[in-house]
């Protein structure tokens, strides 16, 4: 852990306002980053520290889901860097995740389902009119991605879409 890093952060997701998820948590590196036997093994680095103000944007959204959902959520994956992205199977080649501008975020009681039901509201016919929409995550955008996964969701400050199907 960069101590320097953790703190430019900590005091960026301090001024925004996040309340549910630390500097340390945000600078996720990642599973298959630690795990012998996975692809990605070793290959993921800590955010280049241009990219901080970015993963503080997805933290606002992130922390907006997890005020629906109302239980404890786990940053799974955060920001990664291009050779550990390449080595993902089923990572987009362009992925936000490579700007520090996506979270892969879980339920940690594996409540799955009740995650994609709180997340779903917020994307979809009105998804901005409650509140998650207030935000202006910069540069005057006020869009976000879904993807629903059968581990939790993928959320992103990048254009307005969505993917996958939530369990019901
Ligand atoms: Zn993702």
């Amino acid at each position: 852990m960069n101590k320097q890093l953790n703190l430019i952060l900590a005091e960026g997701l301090m001024h925004s306002g996040v309340r549910h998820f630390s500097a340390a948590e945000l600078l996720e590196l990642g599973a298959s980053h630690g795990v012998k036997t996975a692809d990605g093994f070793g290959l993921n680095t800590l955010p280049p520290r241009e990219l901080l103000p970015n993963l503080v944007k997805v933290a606002l959204l992130a922390d907006a889901v997890r005020d629906a959902y109302g239980k404890p959520l786990i940053v799974v994956s955060a920001y990664r860097s291009p050779a550990y992205n390449r080595a993902l199977s089923g990572a987009a080649s362009r992925s936000f995740h490579l700007r520090a501008m996506a979270l892969d975020i879980a339920p940690a009681n594996n409540d799955v389902r009740g995650l994609h039901a709180a997340a779903g509201p917020f994307w979809g016919a009105g998804g901005q009119k409650r509140g998650v929409g207030g935000q202006d995550w910069g540069g005057g955008g006020q869009s976000y991605g879904i993807g629903y996964y059968r581990w939790g969701i993928h959320v992103d400050i990048g254009p307005m879409r969505q993917w996958g199907k939530a369990r019901s």
